[in-house]
């Protein structure tokens, strides 16, 4: 089902039926045979800014329907070499406009989703998380709803490198994303932050539930097990930083709060989760501004 569409996206919609309709009145009013290959162009461009697949199936179907019709129902057809010559330009013409519209709409595809996820995992990449974390921000300051953010980091994850091989070390890394993505809920946005490390934002969700939904989390990973080696059972855990927006912090300070909970969860013999505290994060990052 198409999303929404933008107003811009409307008035396009809107003037390509317009079009159309006037075009055809214009072609049952005059004697004019040319009017339908009009419709099809301009009905394109005006359809290709709002729904790519719609306009490569409407030229297509187009094709399909102009060929049909010269063949068949205009007047002199099979006795007019000319006009198979025509039919024929318009198959090939059409179905390459066809065909570059779907290569165009299948290279933006991938280069979105190579911009916008991990090759490993599939999960958003850092740069994408930022983008989505910069609306619900905005959102959590102007309807003052919670937005809380949990960051965890494979346990002693070297050693796992280091004993069953790295090759091991990315199938833990895509156990724990799919375990997340099954965890989390639909709006709740899920990312690989680094290498062993990922970060989840929950919307709508103050400390006490973050903190909840971080030891849920926690607990799923520790029940994770992995063959390495034909019959070596692998095993880990994650350190989970949990932090809470404040209003008026930044998206930085969120992530720096989370991971000095993370720091604490590791000091405090992994495995576990923590919760991040604001004051002591203010004063950390006065202490780098001082520093600088
Ligand atoms: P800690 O409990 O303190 O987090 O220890 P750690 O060993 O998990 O942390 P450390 O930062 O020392 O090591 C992280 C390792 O993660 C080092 C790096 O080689 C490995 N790593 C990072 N990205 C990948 C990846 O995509 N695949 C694999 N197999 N390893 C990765
Ligand atoms: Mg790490
Ligand atoms: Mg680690």
């Amino acid at each position: 089902m198409p999303s929404k569409l933008k107003p811009t996206q409307l008035g396009f919609l809107v003037a390509a039926i317009a079009y159309c309709v006037g075009v055809f009145f214009l072609d049952i009013s005059t004697p004019s045979t040319y009017n339908e290959s009009l419709l099809l162009v301009l009905a394109f461009a005006l359809i290709y800014p709002v729904r790519r697949t719609w306009a490569t199936i409407l030229i297509f179907a187009c094709t399909i329907i102009a060929a049909i019709m010269t063949a068949f129902f205009e007047p002199g057809a099979d006795s007019d070499a000319g006009t198979w010559v025509n039919i024929w330009i318009l198959i090939v013409a059409e179905c390459g406009i066809a065909f570059m519209t779907w290569r165009v709409t299948t290279v933006e595809n991938a280069l979105y989703q190579l911009s916008t996820t991990d090759p490993l995992t599939g999960a958003y990449n850092r740069r994408h998380f930022m983008v989505l974390m910069d609306r619900e921000r905005k959102i959590s300051e102007r309807y003052g709803t919670g937005l809380s953010l949990l960051l965890l980091d494979i346990d002693h994850f070297k050693k796992i490198n280091d004993t069953y091989g790295h090759p091991t070390g990315d199938e833990a890394i895509k156990a724990i994303a799919e375990t997340c993505h099954r965890q989390v809920r639909s709006t709740d946005t899920f990312c690989r932050y680094g290498g062993e490390e990922f970060v989840v934002a929950l919307p709508n969700t103050d400390e006490a539930g973050a903190a909840i939904a971080a030891e849920y989390l926690r607990k799923a990973v520790s029940k994770i097990e992995l063959i390495a080696d034909g019959n070596r059972t692998v095993q880990f855990t994650v350190s989970i930083g949990v932090a809470s927006f404040v209003r008026k912090s930044t998206i930085e300070q969120l992530i720096e709060c989370a991971d000095q909970a993370l720091y604490a969860a590791k000091l405090g013999g992994r495995n576990q989760v923590q919760i991040g505290r604001y004051d002591s994060i203010d004063s950390a990052l006065s202490t780098k501004k001082a520093e600088a």
